[in-house]
């Protein structure tokens, strides 16, 4: 036992299994848990008749065995997600429990003796991160720092809800890392890697699938490129197996369990065992007992059926990989290290398409596929530690947005603010103004994308800020887009002078979840070049006579004119505009003519304000 004051640790929050882990005179130490093990399922279990006993970990996945109702497990794939997502994307079929839409928000409903009680999965997080803080507690006495590790690929409102759930556990999180990334440190730091080189992490687990390439420099890691799906893993393949099995007893006797909690839930686990076995053997057996009354049923299962099932999925991992090194821009020969990290990346078929996409190589398996995670956020937790114990060689790691962030301004121009391939945090900020005299409003759309018309890339959020009233283009406003050290994107717009301020949360995924968007956006924005030029040309124009009668307006109202047709001709040329578009062209420059025909002699005469040189 040591204690450690100030101590900083590291956490896998596993989608199955969660470690701890720190970091202290020069070795990683995982911290076994109060069952004397270094790995605890991610599994809670409520009693029936007393609804606020619960055990959680090892015993909670066995008590869940007779009582799965009441075991709640894989709550990653809830976490930060509304019901819809998780309904559309996990078939809730598959699971023991009981999940409920409470206005789109999921909620757990657990029956108890007399009563039903419901927990949010951030609720059910809470939990799991108690008993590890408690466990930890008991080797190194009380501590609240931690890094916390979650999928490349979770998005703003995953990244809040683990956030919370550690806060309300009592934890101070000092940073989320990337689970890639900390399985990357991990193996910099066991193999001594201090060369430059480009090393790609191929990470599947029980729910989510990553993939990463990042490069070693002297005192840096930085990642080039993410990938990933976090609704892919181990899990999709059990459910496979368990749709095989069910039709067989189907065959056999007419009877499918899957209406039935109790039975899927053991059948679940029978599945999982034996996939894991084929890791090993060639073959196995699947022994239903007491799965159909007075039968005891052995199902033969091979490894080859097993590959055949899981070909497509095996196959979708390798693809996302081929993406992600065609997105990074370098060679694949160029990629020195290929780890494996994950619990599903065991699967000596997924190794042998993986090596075979690599012309070949030898993978590097040499980290601890439950404790890689944990060793990595145990490092990066004790660069964050001022305890002399804890002293280690600082490796910055540098995450980078892989696409370009913007705002659609004046007419539809995609704004950019932040360029893909900025490293994070950032925080950057532009200046718009007002296009109308006594606008009342502004509204920003918020863009993911290449394409110089914003319409043509991802729209992540949109939200109103009002604006004090003023002349064309005399209120200005400024909008800052802030990605913090945990990816976590919000925007402020701001008035200059004024009071008005909004700050909005984007629900922000670094990258793109589905597989078709990113490869889509890639390919646009390369291959729209002269698209998006003439786009550009053609809407300078139009934003030159949306401020030319914006401007005539305002010094209409303002000054006497002769002709009072002109400031209809003006506001319906605006109202016209919105509708414009490239091909609209000829249109614009029409109108254009025909307005500054009539308008320019009484500008020049009045000396009208805040005009475009006339
Ligand atoms: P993780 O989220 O990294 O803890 O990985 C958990 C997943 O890895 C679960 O779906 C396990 O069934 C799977 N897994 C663990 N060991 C093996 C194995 N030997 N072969 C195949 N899958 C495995």
């Amino acid at each position: 036992m040591f204690i450690m004051e100030d101590c900083v640790i590291g956490i896998d929050l596993g989608t199955t299994n969660s470690c701890a882990a720190c970091y202290k005179n020069g070795a990683i130490e995982i911290f076994e848990n109060a069952e004397e093990e270094t790995i605890t399922p991610s599994f809670v279990f409520f009693f029936k008749n007393q609804s606020t006993d619960i055990i959680v970990g090892k015993y909670g996945a066995e008590m869940g065995r007779s009582l799965p109702e009441n075991g709640i497990y894989e709550i990653k794939r809830f976490i930060g997600k509304t019901y819809q997502e998780i309904n559309l994307q996990n078939n809730l079929q598959y699971f023991s429990f009981k999940v409920e839409d409470d206005g789109n928000d999921p909620i757990i409903v657990i029956q108890g003796e007399n009563h039903v009680f419901k927990k949010t999965p951030q609720e059910i997080a809470t939990i799991i991160l108690q008993k590890i803080k408690k466990d930890v507690e008991a080797k190194i006495g009380n501590f609240n720092k931690a890094v916390i590790t979650v999928p490349a690929y979770f998005n703003t409102s995953q990244r809040e809800a683990t956030l919370s759930a550690a806060k309300e556990a009592g934890f101070t999180v000092l940073k989320l890392l990337s689970e890639p990334n900390a399985a990357a440190l991990s193996y910099i730091f066991k193999n001594n890697v201090d060369d430059e080189c480009y090393s790609l992490i191929y990470d599947l687990g029980g729910g989510t699938f990553d993939v990463s390439i990042l490069k070693r420099t002297l005192n840096n890691i930085d990642v080039i490129c993410v990938d990933g799906d976090t609704n892919l893993g181990g899990k999709d393949l059990d459910n496979l197996i368990v749709d095989y099995v069910c039709e067989q007893l189907e065959n056999e006797y007419e009877y499918n369990p899957k209406s039935d909690r109790r039975t899927m839930r053991r059948m679940q686990k029978l599945c999982e065992k034996a996939k894991e076995a084929l890791s090993v053997t060639t073959a196995t057996e699947i022994i239903l007992e007491g799965f159909v009354t007075g039968h005891h049923e052995v199902i033969d299962f091979t490894r080859k059926q097993f590959e055949e099932m899981g070909e497509k999925l095996f196959k979708r991992t390798i693809e996302i990989v081929r993406r992600c090194v065609d997105k990074s821009g370098i060679a694949k020969d160029k990629i020195k290290h290929v780890v494996l990290a994950g619990g599903s990346s065991r699967i000596p078929k997924i190794q042998e398409l993986l090596s075979a996409y690599f012309d070949g190589k030898t993978l590097n398996k040499s980290t601890n596929f439950d404790e890689c995670i944990a060793e990595g956020a145990a490092l990066q937790a004790a660069m964050f530690s001022c305890n002399p114990e804890q002293r280690v060689n600082k490796i910055k790691i540098t995450d980078v947005i892989p696409l370009s962030l913007g705002i659609a301004c004046n007419w539809g121009e995609m704004s950019f603010i932040i360029k893909k391939n900025t490293p994070i945090p950032i925080s950057k900020s532009k200046n718009f103004v007002n296009v109308f005299n006594d606008q009342a409003t502004i509204t920003f759309k918020l863009f993911e994308g290449e394409r110089l018309e914003a319409a043509k890339n991802r729209l992540l959020d949109e939200f109103i800020l009002d604006i004090t009233p003023a002349p064309p283009r005399q209120c200005q406003v400024i909008l800052t887009l802030n990605i913090d050290q945990n990816g976590i994107l919000t925007t402020e717009a701001k008035e200059k002078y004024g009071e008005n301020v909004k700050k909005v949360k984007i629900n922000y995924v670094r990258g793109i979840q589905s597989d078709e968007e990113i490869e889509k956006i890639l390919l646009d924005s390369t291959n729209h070049e002269a698209e998006d030029q003439r786009f550009v040309i053609v809407h300078k124009k139009k934003v030159y006579l949306g401020h030319y009668c914006s401007s005539v307006m305002y010094n209409f109202e303002k000054l006497p004119t002769t002709d009072d047709k002109i400031y209809d001709l003006c506001k319906n040329t605006l109202d016209r505009l919105e509708g414009l578009e490239v091909e609209n062209e000829d249109i614009i420059e029409d109108l254009t003519k025909l307005i500054k025909e009539k308008c320019d002699p009484i500008a020049k005469k009045y000396e009208y304000k805040y005009m475009d040189d006339l």
